[in-house]
This record gives structure tokens, sequence and C-alpha cells, in this order.
């Protein structure tokens, strides 16, 4: 593993605080994301809710006609998710399918970073490569959506390949001013039936891939999984809503 680049590494919470006062994720940010320790960021893995939702993201996208077909399902359903595309794929089904991405956009999902190229070396950029990788990736974005659509659409969020949150990863995170975002759980009929159960709060990893686009049909229809899809940011607006609820209800209780 490469060195840390502790010149990168050494940005304060303050500095994060000030990079990341444009992004629509900045109150999050704030209070998942940053732990005390100023030079640590915290993995966010799920949400700690009550109400029945969890959160569903599906990442990679590189099979046009599954990625199709899942937002397929998705319209049926009327779910919303996360995707974590890879740059490259990005560009490989906008090919393959004019105005796809447009859909994704219009069908109001969210979409995260999840590097340009998604290859071996992908886990061990250093913190300036990462940079220039999400650019990169935004870059594609932006080709095939527009900047307005990429706006309204780019949940902030960023997910390292494999789940590989390196320290230069995380730095990346830091100085972007991104949600480092890992998952909870990917669940499937067999590990259903084990007793391994989606619970409110968690976050469905998937793939774009047949198996998987059977398990998120499975999913969104199993009548035992009595919780309901969507995406991060709603996940978490629906927490900010129960509590302030909570303490509103407090509140009548002792007037
Ligand atoms: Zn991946």
């Amino acid at each position: 593993m490469k060195e840390i680049d502790k010149e990168e590494n050494s940005i304060t919470r303050r500095d994060f605080l000030k990079l990341a006062i444009c992004l629509p994720l900045l109150r999050l940010a704030d209070k998942i994301s940053i732990n005390e320790d100023e030079n640590e960021v915290v993995i966010f893995r799920r949400v700690e809710i009550n109400s029945p939702f969890y959160a569903l993201t599906i990442d990679d996208c590189w099979l046009p006609d599954v990625f199709k077909e899942m937002l397929d399902v998705l319209d049926e359903k009327e779910v919303r998710v996360d995707f974590f595309p890879v740059g490259v794929a990005v560009l490989n089904l906008e090919n393959k399918m004019p105005g796809i991405w447009q859909r994704v956009a219009n069908e109001g999902h969210k979409i995260g970073y999840h590097t340009m190229y998604h290859n071996d070396e992908s886990p061990y950029l250093s913190t300036r490569e990462y940079i220039e990788d999400f650019d990169l990736w935004k870059r594609s974005l932006v080709s095939v959506m527009g900047e307005k659509n990429l706006e309204k659409s780019f949940s902030g969020l960023a997910r390292a390949v494999g789940g590989y949150f390196s320290p230069q990863f995380l730095s990346f995170c830091r100085i972007k001013g991104l949600i480092p975002c890992g998952w909870s759980i990917t669940p499937t009929p067999e590990n259903f039936r084990q007793g391994h159960k989606v619970r409110p709060g968690d976050i469905v990893l998937y793939h774009v891939r047949k198996t998987d686009l059977e398990y998120l049909r499975w999913l969104l229809s199993e009548p035992g999984i009595k919780l309901n899809a969507t995406d991060i940011n709603s996940l978490i607006l629906l927490k900010e809503e129960n509590e302030k609820n909570k303490s509103i209800s407090n509140k009548l209780i002792i007037d």
C-alpha cells in the first residue's frame, strides 16, 4: 500500500467544512461523516432509523441490458435508488442506449462516485490521483446528462472500489467534501431464509448483473420484507423528520 500523502492529509475539520460549504450534503457531512478527531472520516454504512425504510444502492453499471431492466423494475415499483456507476461504464451505456442517463436523472435516482476505471489499480490510487479521477468521472457524467442534471442527481457520496476505503480515499473525500459510503447487506432469498433480514436503516448493495436483477425483483416484491426501499438522501431526511417529530411530541408531553 502506498504511503499516506501527509501534506494532503493534514486538512483540518474547519478547512473541510469550508470546502464542503457548497455541497447539498453539508448538513449530513457535519452530522454523520466526521468524528471528534478532526482528521478522521467515518465511513457511512447504515442509518440509525426506526421507520420501515432501507436504502438501495446499485454499483458499477457495466451491462446495458441489465441496467435498463433494473431501471424498468424500479420505475414499476416507484423506487428511487443510489447508483454508483463507473465513469467508463457511464460512457459505454450512453453509447449503447443514448439518453439512458437523462432517464436516470428524470426518474429521480441519485448518483455517487465509484471511480473512472474500476480496475486493479483503483484501490491503490494516491489522494491526488483520486482527485484527478473524480474530475474525469464527473466530466463523463456531465457529458451524458448535462451539468444541471448532474447537480440535481449527484448524491455527494463516494464508494471505494471493492469497499477498500484506504487512507488516501478518505483523504480525497475530506478534500472534496464527499461522504464515503459503504453498505450493510446484500440480501438474497437464501440468506433471507437463513434469517439474515433487511433491517430499517440498512444500506443494500447490488451490482448491475443478472443475478442481482433477480434479487432486486425478489427484494421489491417479497412480502416478508415489510420495509420500503428508497435512496440514501431520502432515508436521512426521514430520520431527521422522525427526530423533529419526536422532539415536538416530547415537548408537548412536557408542556
Ligand atoms: Zn464496484
